[in-house]
């Protein structure tokens, strides 16, 4: 015999708070741009506001290809060695928030240099999947190819901590908003080991040499490390859609000093001075990304 579940009452009792909750308006608290999340309500009907958040998916190329039979071993290997490292690094920039979920892991990044630490997190992942797609390829050359691919967006979320009072264990922050949703869209619109940033995150790796133009290896300063590229199954006409692909990761030679001058808040080179007004112009600049970047420029007048 099994345990005598109530159905009809149960979802009586689920349909009655669906009712209670729809009745009144959940208070929304402003946190501005930073959010203590030891601190998140969990029965009072109390969510927060927190703003200009960057998230950062990480996805796992083919993974449903992933036998549990045979290749058991290997597919056991894979998320160890990979979903366990991508968390790594997004703790090692600081992330404010970490999620494994299924088949890769996502991170959101708010307060102080957040956009420095998530695109830093973001080319690091993109640079050490390269070596971990290799390094598996050359280990079991039958699996299917796999590798990260990482997508990148800036907005506002609503936090709150949903799930069974009293037991913590239950209990788990649910992000509202576009962000999250967006960054996991460009990550699906990538190949491995490239990283997709939206719209509005483009727009302030555009204000930054040490990510918008190459360290110059090896034929000099070169902005080719861009392309445009529009995010799939975002809504028609949403700017946010005309985002870029970055096709490197950290260079050998130069990453280290670039990672290091990024998270220190550098913006400007004195290398590359005469390429900065292209970032804008060249490549980049086409009726649809320039209508996109308009209509980003509009809505981010008021406070996002
Ligand atoms: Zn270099």
């Amino acid at each position: 015999m099994g345990e005598i579940i109530d159905l009809k009452g149960m979802l009586k009792e689920l349909d009655e708070s669906v009712r209670d909750e729809l009745k009144s308006t959940p208070e929304v608290v402003d946190s501005g741009k930073t959010l203590d999340i030891s601190k998140l309500p969990i029965e009072a009907r109390r969510w927060l506001k927190v703003s200009g958040v960057l998230a950062v998916v990480a996805d796992l190329k083919g993974s449903t290809k992933l036998g549990t039979g045979k290749h058991a071993a290997s597919t056991a290997s894979i998320y160890e060695a990979g979903t366990g490292n991508v968390v790594k690094i997004f703790n090692r920039f600081g992330a404010d928030f970490i999620a494994i979920q299924g088949d890769g892991a996502f991170a959101l990044f708010w307060g102080e240099s957040n956009f420095e630490r998530a695109m830093c997190a973001a080319i690091t992942i993109r640079t050490f999947s390269d070596e971990f797609s290799k390094r598996l390829e050359t280990k079991w050359p039958d699996s299917p190819l796999t590798g990260f691919k990482v997508g990148v967006a800036e907005g506002r979320l609503l936090v709150k901590r949903v799930g069974t009072p009293r037991n913590p264990n239950e209990q788990e922050p649910v992000w509202a908003g576009k962000a999250v949703n967006y960054a996991a869209k460009a990550a699906q619109t990538a190949d491995r080991n490239q990283v997709i940033v939206t719209g509005c995150v483009w727009d302030m790796v555009e204000k930054n040499d040490y990510l918008a133009i190459s360290c110059g290896c090896p034929d000099g300063p070169s902005l080719n490390i861009w392309n445009n590229i529009e995010v799939n199954n975002l809504p028609d006409g949403e700017p946010e859609a005309q985002g870029r692909l970055l096709v490197a990761g950290w260079c050998d030679t130069h990453g280290a000093e670039f990672c290091q001058a990024i998270m220190d808040g550098k913006k400007k080179r004195d290398d590359v001075s005469h390429l900065r007004a292209e970032v804008l112009k060249s490549q980049f600049g086409n009726v649809v990304t320039e209508k996109a970047r308009r209509a980003r420029e509009l809505r981010h007048v008021g406070p996002r």
